[in-house]
């Protein structure tokens, strides 16, 4: 056999299919040909010898909450965005998903812009509000004539394929009155599109005590409305609107809304990863299905989506249950599982190769309470269907590993 490239000596970890081994990739004409140990290299046109204690290759990680809508809004004003290739290949990571970045207003910079130029796969999921994204500012919906159920109907028919879903933000004194009404009304619009609503929780603007209550109804109402693969993201948020009632106890509706197939994502970003939230959330077995960054141009400068595996490694959860939540879970929450987030024969070479650092590590969670963990990852190369990347210098000013904590 002759293969482009052949990845040799690999430490081999799908948890998706359950493989934990030492084992050889080929690849050819950007797919895997074949999986197996000891595949000799006469024939390989280029042979990727992997060497190393924790030197490991994973499906192509996805990364379902982040923001790549680059150049759709002025640097400098609202939310900056990443560069999709930058927190894609460039980061160990094959497939990310923006998450309502823009409105259905400004969607059309996804098609002309976005995705010719990126090599990273990126899917496109709408926010309810039309003129989003004013983010850190004010809500992106503050009356339901801001969701355009009508506007959002013709982009999905005239952009076939383009929207992956609807994404809303509960935050902003409208969900104050009509919370409930706006979380309908998004998840109609979703509907209309056949596609599943993704709601952010964790509302930084409500603080006094009555808006804090007010959100944990709508969060359970929220979860009460969800239908099998909508997604709830921010699981582990401090803020009000969390999962956890005041006394810590999780929502009844929590487990309902699991038991009926809804995604539990955490993205961490910069506002809504509380680590005792997500300790107390894994002592009762209230685990992420899946790990996402909720990157923006701010985040880039402190964190990693392998900077976000690793701090739920710090409470506990193995090196597959990360990569598990970033390759397989993230995979069936897009509806591509039958494409992404698994090494198989017949299947785009999605590889991302990485270290598993031991090691004395600090985190600081998003409310800047510090932490410690004892595992470092870090990308090593990323292989987007049989083009080969290499990472950039990470991201801290010493690199990809997390701060030291000696
Ligand atoms: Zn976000």
């Amino acid at each position: 056999m002759t293969y482009d490239l052949l990845i040799k000596g690999g430490h081999v970890l799908d948890p998706g299919q359950g493989i934990d081994a030492t084992l050889d990739i080929a690849v050819t004409g950007g797919k895997v040909v074949e999986l197996a140990a000891d595949i000799p290299p006469e024939g390989a046109a280029r042979v990727l010898e992997l060497r190393g204690a924790g030197r490991h290759v994973v499906p192509g990680l996805i990364d379902l909450h982040t923001h790549v809508a680059n150049g759709a809004i002025t640097k400098g004003v609202g939310m900056g965005n990443c560069d999709a290739d930058d927190i894609g290949v460039r980061s160990g990571v094959t497939t990310v998903a923006d998450c309502g970045s823009v409105g259905v207003a400004n969607l059309g910079v996804f098609p002309a812009h976005i995705l010719p130029k990126a090599t990273t796969r990126v899917i496109t999921l709408v926010n309810a509000g039309s003129y989003a994204h004013t983010m850190p500012g004010p809500a992106d919906v503050n009356t339901l004539d801001d969701i355009n159920r009508d506007a959002l109907a013709k982009a999905a028919e005239y952009n076939p394929g383009l929207i992956a879903g609807v994404k809303l933000r509960v935050v902003g004194p409208a969900f104050q009155g009509i919370g409930e009404e706006i979380i309908t009304t998004a998840k109609a619009a979703a509907k209309d599109l056949g596609v599943p609503l993704m709601v952010h929780i964790g509302d930084f603007t409500a603080k006094d005590a009555a808006s804090a209550a007010r959100r944990g109804e709508l969060t359970r109402f929220l979860l009460k409305t969800f239908e099998p693969g909508d997604i709830l993201t921010h699981l582990c948020t401090p803020n009000s609107g969390r999962v956890l009632d005041p006394a810590g106890h999780p929502y009844p509706e929590v487990a309902e809304a699991r038991a009926n197939g809804v995604v539990l994502d955490s993205a961490l970003g910069r506002g809504n990863f509380g680590i005792e939230v997500a300790r107390r959330q894994a002592d009762l077995g209230l685990f992420p299905d899946t790990i996402s960054s909720d990157l923006t141009a701010m985040g880039q400068t402190f964190h990693s989506l392998l900077e976000c595996m690793a701090k739920f490694m710090s409470i506990g959860y193995t090196l597959a249950d990360v990569v598990k939540a970033t390759t397989a879970s993230a995979a069936r929450a897009l509806s591509l599982q039958h494409e992404i987030g698994a090494i198989a024969v017949g299947r785009d070479a999605d590889l991302s190769v990485i270290d598993v650092v031991e090691g004395d590590f600090t985190f600081t969670d998003t409310t800047g309470q510090a932490f410690n963990g004892g595992y470092g990852l870090v990308p090593v190369r990323t292989i987007k269907a049989g083009e080969e990347f290499s990472p950039g210098w990470g991201t801290h000013p010493w690199g990809w590993l997390p701060a030291s904590a000696s």
